[in-house]
C-alpha cells in the first residue's frame, strides 16, 4: 500500500478529458477534498490562469477549490521570471491565461510591437499563434532577452488525435534563434513540482502522492524527486509499462486498497 497525506493532481486526462469530467477520478478527488486531504492541482496547460482553472474545478467537483490549489506552468514561469529577474517587461507567446498570470506576478506584459524592451520571452500554448507573434519572440530571443518555456510537450491532446503542444512553440524558436531556451518551467522540472510543495506545506502536508496520466511527465517529475506516483488509464496512456504503479481509475486504486491515508 502506498500511503499519502497529500495528493499532486493532474487535469487533463485525469479529472477531465476534452472538457469531460472524469467521475471515477473526479468523485474520490472529490471526497477526499471534503475530507480534508490537501490537493493541489498541476498542469502544464498555460492557456488558462489559476482563477479560472479553479471556478472549473469548483463546478466539476461541486467542491470549492481556491485558485492557490492550483500550479500551472504559466504561474511557473511566471514566479521563476520574478525570482530571477524581478519585476520586467516580458513579451508572451501564449493565450489569455499566460498573460494574466505574468501580470499577477507583477511582470509589464508586453505587445509583440513592443519587442526592443523585452526582458524576458515567456513561451506556452498559443492556438492563436501567428507569424507576427514568432517574429517579435525571434527577435526579442536574439537581442537576449531571457528565453523561458512553459513547458516542452511537443503535442496537445485533443479529441481525436494530437496537436502541436508548447514545446513544439519553443523548438521553432530554438530552430530559428540557435539559441535553447535558458529555462523549462513546466513537468517534469523540480521547479514547478517545487511550488505544489510549497503549497501542501503550508497546508501542513510532507508526504504526497502525485496522480497523472503521462509518463514523460507526471510520473518521470515524481521519479526525479523520489515521490510516489500513481498513473492512470484515463488519459493518454493505454499500455502501462511494467515497473510502475498504475490503476484504471482512481476509484479502482482506493477500492483495491493499492493506495490510502497515512
Ligand atoms: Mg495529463
Amino acid at each position: 500500500v502506498t500511503c499519502f497525506d497529500s495528493l499532486i493532481v493532474d487535469l487533463d486526462g485525469v479529472v477531465w478529458r476534452e472538457g469531460r469530467i472524469i467521475p471515477e477520478n473526479a468523485g474520490p478527488l472529490a471526497k477526499l477534498i471534503r475530507s480534508g486531504t490537501p490537493i493541489v492541482f498541476l498542469t502544464n496547460n498555460s492557456t488558462r490562469e489559476r482563477r479560472v482553472y479553479a471556478r472549473l474545478l469548483t463546478r466539476a467537483l461541486r467542491t470549492p477549490i481556491t485558485a492557490e490549489d492550483v500550479v500551472n506552468s504559466g504561474y511557473s514561469a511566471a514566479r521563476w521570471l520574478a525570482k530571477r529577474l524581478g519585476p520586467s517587461p516580458v513579451l508572451p507567446v501564449g493565450e489569455e491565461g499566460l498573460a494574466a498570470e505574468l501580470a499577477l506576478a507583477g511582470h509589464e506584459v508586453l505587445t509583440p510591437g513592443e519587442w526592443q524592451h523585452a526582458s524576458a520571452v515567456a513561451v506556452g500554448l498559443d492556438r492563436g499563434l501567428n507569424y507576427r507573434k514568432l517574429a517579435a519572440a525571434h527577435r526579442a530571443i536574439s537581442s537576449g532577452a531571457v528565453f523561458v518555456a512553459t513547458n516542452r510537450d511537443l503535442t496537445y491532446p485533443v479529441g481525436d488525435g494530437l496537436e502541436p503542444g508548447a514545446g513544439s512553440i519553443v523548438a521553432l524558436l530554438e530552430a530559428s534563434t540557435g539559441r535553447i531556451p535558458d529555462f523549462d518551467a513546466g513537468k517534469p522540472g523540480e521547479w514547478i513540482l517545487g511550488l505544489a510543495l510549497e503549497r501542501l506545506r503550508a497546508r501542513g502536508a510532507t508526504r504526497p502522492l502525485v496522480v497523472g496520466d503521462r509518463i514523460d511527465t507526471d510520473i518521470e517529475m515524481a521519479a526525479r524527486a523520489g515521490l510516489p506516483s500513481l498513473l492512470l488509464l484515463t488519459g493518454v496512456t493505454s499500455e502501462p509499462p511494467e515497473g510502475l504503479d498504475w490503476a484504471p481509475t482512481l476509484a479502482d486504486a482506493l477500492a483495491a486498497g493499492a493506495i490510502g491515508p497515512c
